[in-house]
């Protein structure tokens, strides 16, 4: 069985509100931060209702989950007392990960900023030398990144780079982003296999641990990480599904950090549970028949009108890049009809057609995404 599920909040009661979240999107697995991803602030492990939140997860079907280090960490940095934090607050967030019993911590590998990426990858490895020494049981997944800025981790060749320094690297795994490759120029769209080869001769498919699912704002090779619902940007849902399907691929847990899309961003809601039922193929069971008819619907209200799904996300896109369309958010985005991006354009459509007066905003969106993946039409 597949093993789909997305990023989960951890605050309040932890586990069981982490456990709790993800069976509302009907996940099979989930990642957390064990604290807000900006600050080194972390209560201590007994106050995270663990065990309760295992059983649940045991009720639920849910088994292997995964938890993701802080952006702070910067085992790259030249600074002294930056590095010094990240090695730190590392160690410990891998402590914290071996106390709920999770395998895999990803890890953003590091950015060298005022240096080169040959001093970045030699303080990374040195970093994680010294993190692996004095922890253990839990692997560090490190991330392939989009390539913004000074990231190191936009080839393959680098996180190979940096194995290739660590002495007892058997503990280093590797977490493969959808949209963060396809930024930094591989083709995971028309060429899957190739860059699969390409990764297993360089790093080797068997350190995959981990595969972050996130469609993409920007074209291929953009280098700007900018996450998309599923289907709503470059990489679109069959390639997508390309890749949860994919036999070297499908073993691996699937986790989605797509960003939620509502109205004004107070009250947006998360696609994931479309996202994971379209993925997993398990549409009908989760949503209904009743689903399927509106999808349907909404296909042949499209069709009549020659909008092509692709072609409609694409286009979009392609109108709003350029220098401001990074900057706009909220309110601004709402008042200013032109910066509205695919998926709120196509709400808006639908909201003044009239289409389905009874649903909510979410409850539409999460069709547009059925749309986006082929059903109906
Ligand atoms: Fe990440
Ligand atoms: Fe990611
Ligand atoms: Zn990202």
């Amino acid at each position: 069985m597949l093993k789909i599920g997305s990023h989960v909040s951890f605050s309040d009661k932890g586990l069981l509100n982490a456990a709790r979240e993800a069976g509302e999107y009907g996940s099979s697995t989930f990642m957390i931060y064990t604290g807000a991803p900006q600050n080194t602030k972390r209560k201590p492990m007994e106050s995270h209702y663990i065990d309760e939140g295992k059983q649940l997860m045991a009720e639920l079907g849910i088994g292997e989950i995964v938890v993701h280090a802080p952006y702070i960490i910067n085992l790259g940095s030249y600074k002294e007392d930056t590095f010094r934090l990240a090695v730190d607050f590392l160690q410990s967030e891998i402590d914290r990960t071996a106390y709920i019993g999770v395998k895999n911590i990803v890890l953003h590998p590091g950015a060298y900023t005022d240096k080169d990426s040959e001093y970045g990858i030699q303080r990374i490895a040195e970093g994680l030398n010294e993190v692996l020494k004095n922890t253990k049981d839990v692997n560090i997944a490190l991330e392939t990144m989009a390539g913004k800025g000074s990231e190191i981790g936009r080839s393959f060749e680098e996180l190979a780079a940096i194995m290739d320094k660590v002495e007892h690297n058997e503990r280093l795994t590797v977490c493969l982003d959808t949209c963060h490759v396809h930024d930094a120029g591989y083709d995971i769209v028309n060429d899957l296999d190739g860059v699969l080869q390409q990764f297993d001769r360089l790093v080797g498919l068997k350190r995959l641990a981990v595969v972050h699912l996130n469609d993409s704002k920007n074209p291929r090779g953009a280098g700007k990480d900018r996450h998309a619902p599923v289907g709503a940007g470059f990489i679109g849902f069959q390639a997508m599904q390309a890749v949860v399907q994919h036999e070297s691929l499908r073993h691996l847990p699937f986790i989605l950090e797509t960003p939620w899309i509502g109205r004004d961003d107070a009250k947006s809601r998360p696609m994931y549970e479309a996202e994971i039922a379209l993925l997993g193929e398990t549409v009908e069971q989760r949503f209904g028949a009743s689903f399927l008819e509106d999808t349907a619907r909404l296909a042949h209200f499209f069709k009549k009108q020659e909008v092509d799904p692709r072609q409609y996300v694409l286009g979009v896109w392609d109108e709003l890049k350029g220098p401001d369309a990074q900057a706009t958010k909220g309110k601004a985005k709402d008042k200013n009809k032109d910066k509205r991006e695919p998926m709120e354009r196509l709400f808006d459509i639908v909201e003044e057609a009239g289409l389905f007066a009874d649903l909510t905003e979410e409850q539409i969106n999460h069709r547009i995404t059925a749309w986006f993946a082929g059903v109906g039409s």
